[in-house]
């Protein structure tokens, strides 16, 4: 079965909500992957920032195949080793030295799914305060260019009016601030704010990092209020910027922090963790999910987490992140405007909407990219990407942007 014949039964059986696919991919290793004909591409957008080890590596397959042949799903009525281990290894990192007392885990399957059950709590706890103050809390800040997901919580919070339109109204009560303006986070706050959400670094959005001093600010001031600051770092969290969240750097201590991508290897598992007393906004029967947690991907996740440790991925993300976006400034390219970023999350500019042709050159010349935004490239590879790898695209870029500026000219 080749590429075209997958490709034509794919478009006669699933959805058309993705758009035709790029390639059919049938198997990988580390950050290459090769398709139905045979083809190797170095994978650069790593499943959208997700497989942190790259395909197939051997923990996370020994750890899958070890616990699918001992406890696959038992449901939430029940608790597993590796659910419980998972929880207390995500409180270990969430905050630098561990969460504070209090601090608690609930695991889900996915990003929108971890910002819906912050939404909850964001919820939970302003009607609890107006239960004693009489005050309502309506309203929840989130930030202008944002993306916390799908689903319809998460994406009343998602800015993109191409993703909202088609199922308006959506949860009322959301405002959106400009990135970085701390006037106008002073000015929209107030007491009858209930919690105001962050990206550290905007992944949808192109890879815009959010500065710290807005961070602070926005600490400061949900505190103030007695709202929940929520840091999504679903993209940006699990080592992908070089600390193991991205918020760590700012010093600030968020009230939630929610995961997903990165967490399983490309197991579908994602957390909302409560840190500190809104570690206990939820309580029985207040919150729930049939699959979250479950065993094969907790197990997937703990591999993940320890394999980050003990590769130094960390370490390795950061320093390669730094010299990789030096060698793509230093092609002085025509037309690159800018190479941003932090770690292996990295968005490199352009003057024109190429992007996409980007996108497509890359492909024919063996390279899985993602165009962000119609002028950004969004790289977003496995941690174990190794420097070599990273200047092959390096070096090849030229062409690829060459290539596109010919086909922009003849449109
Ligand atoms: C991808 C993403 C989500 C949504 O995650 P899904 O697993 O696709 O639901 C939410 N927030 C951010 C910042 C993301 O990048």
């Amino acid at each position: 079965m080749n590429g075209r014949e997958w490709g034509s039964r794919y478009a006669d059986a699933l959805m058309n909500t993705f758009g035709a696919p790029q390639l059919v991919l049938v198997e990988g290793s580390g950050a290459r992957v090769t398709d139905a004909d045979g083809r190797e591409y170095l994978d650069l957008l790593g499943g959208i920032a997700v497989n942190l080890l790259g395909q197939a590596h051997p923990a996370v397959v020994r750890a899958v195949s070890d616990q699918a042949g001992r406890l696959g799903h038992v449901s939430n009525f029940f608790a597993t080793p590796p659910q419980v281990a998972l929880g207390e290894h995500l409180l270990r990192i969430v905050e630098p030295g561990g969460a504070p007392g209090g601090s608690r885990v609930f695991l889900t399957n996915s990003g929108t799914e971890s910002n819906e059950c912050a939404l909850k709590m964001v919820r939970a706890h302003a009607n609890a305060l107006t239960a004693g103050d009489g005050r309502p809390r309506p309203r929840i800040l989130a930030l202008e260019h944002a993306f916390h997901g799908r689903s319809t919580g998460a994406l009343a919070l998602t800015w993109k009016q191409a993703y909202r339109a088609p199922f308006e109204p959506l949860m009322p009560g959301v405002e959106f601030i400009p990135v970085g303006d701390i006037a106008a986070l002073e000015q929209a706050m107030g007491e009858d704010v209930a919690g105001v959400f962050v990206e550290p670094v905007q992944g949808e959005a192109g890879v815009h990092e959010v500065d710290d001093d807005f961070l602070l600010a926005a600490r400061r001031l949900t505190r103030q209020a007695g709202a929940l600051l929520v840091c999504d770092e679903v993209q940006c969290g699990l080592g992908r910027t070089g600390d193991w969240m991205a918020h760590h750097r700012s010093g600030i201590v968020p009230d939630a922090v929610t995961l997903a991508k990165g967490l399983g290897g490309g197991m579908p598992i994602g957390a909302c963790i409560g840190i500190g007393a809104a570690g206990s906004i939820l309580g029985p029967g207040m919150h729930g999910t049939t699959f979250g947690g479950n065993p094969v991907c907790a197990a997937a996740a703990n591999a993940v987490l320890d394999t980050v440790e003990s590769e130094g991925l960390l370490d390795h993300a950061e320093r390669l992140g730094r010299q990789w976006r030096a060698e793509l400034r230093d092609l002085d390219l025509p037309g690159l405007t800018e190479v941003r970023g932090r770690g292996l999350l990295i968005g490199v500019e352009f003057s024109a909407p190429i992007a996409p042709l980007l996108v497509s050159a890359g492909r024919e010349a063996g390279f899985i990219l993602n165009a962000a935004t119609p002028t950004t490239l969004r790289l977003a590879p496995p941690l174990v990407l190794t420097a070599t790898q990273a200047r092959s695209f390096t070096e090849a870029l030229p062409g690829l942007v060459a290539s596109a500026q010919r086909q922009e000219g003849h449109r």
